[in-house]
Formats: structure tokens, sequence, C-alpha cells
């Protein structure tokens, strides 16, 4: 039921993805990539990801990566020279299918999106700073801009890591059970049922019936019809995709 054809896609590739973060603050996310399921997934070989020092990308002796906004506006923009510089050194040397900039005005993430990007063999993810970067950066090195949501925090870096985490872990193998992947909300626009463990009833607090009948035809259509319902009751905007 859920994203078969989405399966199909995953088995034909089987190449090692590469992902390249360029921040100015890689201990900030260091940790979290290598951790969990990121973590496994590289020590498996399934990905790579590289954290890029922007600073080790600047020319000045103080490793300034900003400076004042022209304008006279309030804050600071990062210099389009440490940026090119870097950018440039990494499409030397491999093609990237996406160099995305995280940006509260880009285009919003995704399942879908994470579905597409996890497919791609090369990825740049740069993360903002301060007021944003240099306008010309995003005219003319970056493909695709992207927002984790509505609100605006301080540096791109949590959104890079939430953009790696959403990619890296539905590609085959990086958890346990790819059909685990594909039955988690969003695929299909539809939310994920309940789900339950051991025991079957705790302080009189009871497992559905069905859960434990072992009828295994009963118990998807039970978990059809509960990711329905739920989808309906709690996101009525995306029961509406699915009609379309
Ligand atoms: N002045 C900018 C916000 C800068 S916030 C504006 O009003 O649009 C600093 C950096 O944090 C941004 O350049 C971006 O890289 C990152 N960032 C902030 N909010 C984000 C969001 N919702 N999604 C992705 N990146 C975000």
């Amino acid at each position: 039921m859920h994203g078969f054809p989405l399966f199909c896609i995953f088995a034909l590739t089987n190449k090692t993805m590469r992902i390249d973060i360029i921040t100015v603050l890689p201990e900030l996310i260091e940790g979290f990539l290598n951790e969990s399921i990121l973590g496994r997934a590289q020590r498996k070989g399934l990905v790579e990801i590289h954290l890029h020092n922007l600073r080790d990308y600047t020319t000045n002796k103080w490793r300034r990566v900003d400076d004042y906004p022209f304008g006279g506006f309030a804050g600071m923009v990062m210099q389009c020279e440490p940026i090119d510089r870097c950018i440039s050194a990494l499409t030397a040397e491999r093609h990237y299918d996406e160099i995305i900039f995280t940006s509260p005005d880009g285009e919003q993430f995704t399942q879908p999106m994470a579905n597409t990007l996890s497919l791609c063999e090369n990825l740049i993810i740069l993360c903002g700073h301060y007021k944003g970067i240099d306008y010309r950066i995003r005219e003319h090195l970056i493909t695709k801009e992207v927002s984790i949501g509505d609100y605006v925090l301080t540096g791109g870096e949590l959104a890079a890591a939430v953009m790696a985490d959403a990619i890296v872990r539905i590609i085959p193998g990086a958890i346990g059970d790819e059909q685990s992947a594909l039955s988690d909300s969003f695929q299909d626009n539809l939310l994920a049922a309940p789900v339950y463990t051991r025991p079957a009833e705790y302080k009189g607090w009871k497992v559905p019936d069905i859960l434990l009948s072992g009828n295994e035809a009963k118990i998807k259509e039970w978990e059809l019809s509960q990711s329905i319902e739920r989808t309906k009751r709690l996101r009525p905007d995306l029961i509406q995709k699915i009609d379309k």
C-alpha cells in the first residue's frame, strides 16, 4: 500500500550518497550527524557527510566571513568570497545534483522533497548566519533554496541537520526495515497509524484487540483505516492532496 513505486526506485540505486554541509559552526551539528541512524548509515557506507568550516576558505588573517550590509541596514551579511571558494573547491571535484541554501524564504521542506533528494548522488547544503548571505551567491551559485518552516532560526545548521536526517533515513538499509520508513507519516500523504508495544495491558490501558489477533489482512485493514481517520481529523489538508 505505502509507496511501492518509491521503493522500486530505491532498489535500483545503490551508490554511496554524499552530502557536503558548509557552515561557520560545524561543531554545532557534528555530534548529531555522527550518532544514531545517520552515524550508522555513514559507517555502513550508505552515505558520506562532510562538514566544511567556512572560515577555512577565508583569505583574511581574522578568518572573518561577514561584513556590514550595503544600504546601512542593521546586522551582518556573509560575504561572497569564502562561500564561492568553498563551493568552487567542491564542484571542481565532482558534479552536484543540487547546491542548496537553507533560508526561511525558500521552498518548504516536505517528505516528497526528502524522497527526491534521497535519490541524488551529491548534495551541498549551505548554512546561512547573521542576516543571511550576499544575494549574489543565491543568484549565481545556489540551485535550490529550502526552508524548514515559517519561523526564523539563528543559523542554517539545524535546518541542514533536519534535512540530512530526513533524507538519509529513507536510504535503503539506513533503518533496519525499509518498509518501516515507507509507512511513516506523509508517505502517500497519510499520517501513520498508532503503534503499541508490550505489555498488551498497562495500568488497565489496553492495546486494540485487532493487533493481538494475528490476522494480518485485518490488521492491514485496521492500519489503513486508522491512517485515514487520523489524517482526516488532524490534517484534512493532506486528504485534499490525495483526492487531487
Ligand atoms: N534575514 C533573514 C533571516 C536570517 S536567519 C530573513 O529574514 O530571511 C540566518 C540564517 O538562518 C539564514 O540565512 C538561514 O540560513 C537560516 N535559517 C533561518 N531560518 C530558517 C528556516 N526557517 N529554514 C531554513 N533556514 C533557516
